[in-house]
């Protein structure tokens, strides 16, 4: 990925209950202030059932602030068409115009998604030119690291057979579990994040070389908000965030959109 935008994702998760809540939403983020269009790609993702709905309306809007909106998706599967009862395939999001789509969730995983389909469907979006953002992340902290050998396996197992050619075009979001969602014990700190953006980097170089990992973008993801967002984008070693919660808020989202122009 290009390291002079950041990227800031949100994550809509299983809301809002209705297309026009959704459109709200959606019509109220700026991704762009006053003076400038913010220094971030900024990516929604809405659950599926708004995608197209939302594809159409920010089509509709040529000349407007939403056509700099990229639209995500939260989940794909790895075939393109086919027998596959109640799944989307990364053509059919192509088709509608997805540039980015959230992979190994930990929502997903509890349902059971493991490593390799996580890898399948990483090979998937590349193949249809779409950006997956990998989510990885550890349960629990432990004083003895096993959270770091947890990560190491975890990037181990997903990226064996992911050529190098495709490193660049995958974006890896750091989101322990721990720090997600209502009952979040806490946040991380910058410094947590900034010390596993270096040790993901690490274990990648360890299985393809230093040069190669140069332009993975790394995000992190868990309890942003707008009070912390600008301390992870200045000392969190991240190229962007993913946001829960505070992305189903506008004004709140539009706040952390305008953290990164002041970065
Ligand atoms: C997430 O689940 O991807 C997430 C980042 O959630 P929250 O910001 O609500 O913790």
């Amino acid at each position: 990925m290009s390291k002079s935008k950041k990227i800031i994702v949100a994550n809509w998760k299983m809301n809002p209950a209705s297309f026009k809540e959704a459109k709200a939403i959606f019509s109220a983020i700026k991704p762009k202030n006053k003076k400038s269009k913010i220094k971030a790609d900024v990516v929604i993702c809405p659950p599926f059932v708004y995608l197209s709905a939302l594809a159409d309306y920010r089509s509709t809007r040529i000349k407007k602030r939403s056509t700099l909106i990229n639209l995500g998706a939260q989940d794909v599967f790895y075939e393109p068409e086919g027998s596959f009862t109640g799944e989307i395939s990364p053509l059919q999001l192509k088709n509608l115009g997805v540039k980015y789509v959230i992979i190994g969730h930990s929502e997903r995983r509890a349902l059971g998604e493991t490593n390799e389909v996580v890898r399948n469907k990483i090979l998937a979006c590349i193949k249809y030119i779409i950006t997956p953002i990998v989510c990885v992340g550890e349960n629990k902290r432990d004083e003895s690291g096993n959270y770091l050998s947890f990560i190491r396996t975890q990037i181990e197992e997903i990226f064996s057979g992911i050529p190098k050619s495709a490193l660049s075009k995958i974006v890896i979001a750091y989101e322990p579990i721990w720090a997600i969602g209502k009952s979040a014990l806490r946040e991380a700190t910058p410094v947590e994040s900034n010390e596993m953006a270096i040790f993901i980097k690490k274990v990648l170089s360890d299985l393809y070389d230093q040069k190669a990992v140069e332009n993975v973008g790394i995000l992190y993801g868990g309890s942003v908000n707008t009070k912390n967002a600008g301390e992870f984008l200045k000392n969190g070693g991240v190229d962007g965030l993913l946001v829960g919660r505070e992305s189903l808020d506008s004004e709140k989202f539009n706040e952390i959109l305008k953290v990164v122009s002041s970065k």
